[in-house]
């Protein structure tokens, strides 16, 4: 019966072995060799070489066709010291590879070397707990969950869109969130400002809401802005580096001032609007679709655009809108599905209806268009005014 040494001798016999040094200088050229680690999870979660694909020694078998279908690939295979990617390459060449090689002396020979090696980042194993659910999913699993925990999204206001925004937006683990808000928390906010609480009336909103959202979840860090959005402070708010804005203003100067500020600080803003029983929702991509003013050149009269706070809000109807709101951004930050940039999106809770209506960007207009005339802040409260009453044309 031969021992496992005089097995490994004669299996190193059997297939092609390549050191440390060559395989660098492979990996350097045009036609560098696949690189597959055969070791355990947690060895290859504390480092491994730039670019290798990972399949421990016990799935091989059964996953490599999938990974690798060109049986004729140049495939270097490594272990931590060169024994089990010696029978990982005795087995490939068995079941039909042609150029396979193992690398002697492994990882442990690769880093002694003092070659490069890459460290993945992991979650943790509350983590992991936590968004079991994100991991379970093939868009987001955990290299989307660490982009989420990467992420740094602002939402403009801590009202009724801002609330489910961002409630959801931390229970997902997107790390930073900004958000702008000059309030208080009021008792008629609590109808629908879900991310308050009778506790906290007379509280300013953002540190309500950065109390109830660091609650929820500690992943999350709330950059809280206590101020009023206006052209004098929008772009050190926007330059503190933000992948998303949620845009959950409730008034017209603010929305042509976070769609200009966007345009220039190139920041995708995913946009909602309510009054009574019908929301709106879209997504500005610069460059990519249109912007708000693509969409509304200018505001409509004051009369004929009344605020919640004029006209009333149905409770629940903010929820679905910054819920589809909080939806867009997750997509924005993970890059997958397709956002509503060139869509804009019709709620009618009363008749439960949703309509699209495409929407395109316009060559004329004077912000994103093709020679633009605004190329810095204006008087937006001025200009909503004139434009109300038909006079900015
Ligand atoms: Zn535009």
């Amino acid at each position: 019966m031969p021992t496992y040494r005089e097995i490994l001798a004669q299996v190193k016999t059997e297939v092609d072995e390549v050191d440390s040094i060559e395989t660098r200088e492979r990996l350097e050229t045009p036609d560098a060799p696949l690189l597959l680690d055969v070791r355990e999870h947690d060895e290859w979660q504390e480092g491994h070489l730039p670019g290798a694909l990972h399949v421990p020694r016990g799935n091989l078998e059964s996953r490599v066709e999938a990974l690798f279908p060109d049986k004729n690939a140049e495939i270097v295979i490594y272990c931590a010291s060169g024994a089990r990617s010696a029978f990982a390459a005795k087995s490939l060449t068995e079941l039909g590879y042609t150029n396979v090689s193992s690398l002697s002396g492994g990882f442990t020979d690769w880093k002694r070397n003092g070659f490069d090696f890459e460290t993945p980042r992991v979650l943790s194993p509350a983590q992991r707990s936590r968004y079991a659910r994100h991991l379970l999913i093939p868009e987001v699993g955990e290299k989307g969950q660490q982009k989420l925990l990467d992420a740094r999204v602002l939402l403009i206001g801590a009202g009724g869109l801002g609330s489910p925004a961002s409630l959801y937006l931390a229970a997902a683990g997107v790390g930073t969130l900004g958000i702008v808000d000059a309030d208080v928390v009021d008792d008629s906010n609590l109808q629908r400002q879900i991310v308050h609480s009778t506790e906290r009336l007379g509280e300013p909103k953002v540190l309500s809401a950065k109390r109830t959202i660091e609650a929820l979840n500690p992943d999350v860090r709330v950059e809280a802005f206590e101020e009023r959005l206006t052209s004098d402070n929008v772009d050190r708010i926007l330059g503190a580096g933000w992948d998303v804005i949620v845009d959950g203003a409730d008034n017209f100067p603010t929305r042509y001032l976070v769609n200009d500020a966007s345009i220039w600080h190139d920041i995708p803003v995913v946009h909602g609007s309510i009054y009574r029983f019908e929301g709106q929702v879209t997504v500005f991509q610069p460059g990519v679709g249109p912007c708000y003013r693509c969409l509304f050149p200018y505001p409509p009269p004051p009369e004929l655009a009344p605020s919640c706070a004029e006209g009333g809000v149905l409770g629940v109807l903010p929820g679905i809108v910054g819920s589809l709101q909080a939806s867009e951004a997750l997509k924005l930050v993970l890059g997958v599905g397709e956002t509503l940039t060139g869509r804009l999106l019709l709620f009618d809770a009363l008749a439960t209806t949703f309509d699209e209506v495409i929407v395109k960007r316009d060559a004329a207009c004077p912000v994103c268009g093709e020679h633009p005339t605004i190329t810095e802040y204006v008087d937006y409260v001025e200009f909503c005014n004139l434009a109300g009453r038909g006079v900015a044309q």
